[in-house]
Parts: C-alpha cells; sequence; structure tokens
C-alpha cells in the first residue's frame, strides 16, 4: 500500500467539485485502500479523494465501533470500523441538530463546533459494486456529512463566521507557504 500525501489550504484542489466514479476498477480498490492507510497514519477518521488530489467521488471513514450503551464521553476501547463508500449521496437529514467538535486533516491544528443533522440516511457504491443505503448517528453522521462537503468543495470552516473561517484560514496558509519555501 501508499501513503499519499494530503493536501491543505489553500491548495486550489480541495475546492473542486469531484466527479463521479463510473466504474469499479482495481485502481479504484487500490486508491480505496491506500486512502484508509493514509488516513490511519495521519491519525483521522475520514479522509476524501479530493484531499489526495484525486477527482473522484470517494471517502473513506473509521469512526470505530459505536456503542450506544456507553456514554460519549466515556473512555472506551478503539475497535476499527473501516468503511469505504464510493459516489456516496445523502438520502435523508434529519431535522434534528447536533453540534459536535471537528476537526479536518486539511486544515491541520485547528477545531471547530460545527452544527449537522444528527442522523442521516447516505446511498453508495461498496468495494464490490453493490449498491448500498445504511442510517447513521453519532459521530459516524458527523463524519459522513463533513467527507461529503469534501466531493463539493466544501470545507467544515464554511459554517463557520467570517471572522472565525478568515482567521483559522489565514494561519493555516501561512504554515503552508512556510512549508513549501523550506522544501
Ligand atoms: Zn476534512
Amino acid at each position: 500500500m501508499t501513503l499519499i500525501k494530503i493536501l491543505t489550504v489553500p491548495d486550489p484542489f480541495l475546492r473542486l467539485r469531484a466527479k463521479e466514479v463510473a466504474n469499479v476498477t482495481f485502481e479504484i480498490k487500490k486508491l480505496l485502500d491506500d486512502m484508509l492507510e493514509t488516513m490511519y497514519e495521519a491519525n483521522g477518521i475520514g479522509l476524501a479523494a479530493t484531499q489526495i488530489k484525486e477527482n473522484k467521488r470517494l471517502i473513506v471513514m473509521d469512526c470505530g465501533i459505536q456503542n450506544s450503551r456507553q456514554e460519549e464521553n466515556e473512555k472506551k476501547e478503539f475497535v476499527p470500523n473501516p468503511i469505504k463508500m464510493i459516489n456516496p449521496e445523502l438520502r435523508f437529514k434529519s431535522s434534528e441538530i447536533v453540534e459536535r467538535e471537528e476537526g479536518c486533516l486539511s486544515i491541520p491544528g485547528y477545531n471547530a463546533k460545527i452544527k449537522r443533522s444528527k442522523s442521516i440516511k447516505v446511498s453508495y457504491i461498496d468495494q464490490n459494486g453493490n449498491k448500498k443505503e445504511i442510517q447513521a448517528n453519532g459521530l459516524l453522521a458527523t463524519c459522513i456529512q463533513h467527507e461529503i462537503d469534501h466531493l463539493n468543495g466544501v470545507l467544515f470552516v464554511d459554517y463557520l463566521s467570517r471572522l472565525k473561517k478568515e482567521t483559522i484560514l489565514k494561519k493555516v496558509t501561512k504554515n503552508y507557504y512556510k512549508n513549501n519555501d523550506e522544501k
């Protein structure tokens, strides 16, 4: 497997609306595996193809197995639950909203509380080319909405006030140019 460089803001590729994947080829399956490995290596819980400069509607996530009997803040052992989605599409968004702390591998070092639908339904193609539809709640619902946003060129900072958004983007952009100059 291959680790891939994750783009950070202000890379214009992050603002692209990604293209649908026509066929689940060997290359697509390999890309999904590489994305998952890249995500784990970066300690992320989600990654979209646009974040690694691939113009394709692909997302990978691992929010672990969720146990509804456990309290949200309770410390629990992480049970891996890798999910790969091709051409994901939101079919339903609950009107009930939750606010959750979000971060993004493309905006390193910054978190913010973002309001999103508490539960969702999403349809997608799995790595075997089968059409699937799942309902998601909790962290996974937030994660799926965050990753699908990426495929539409939307970043979590877009939901913040203009001042907050510009402050975060300015700081990350400064590091982006500093790091690129050093190379
Ligand atoms: Zn992100």
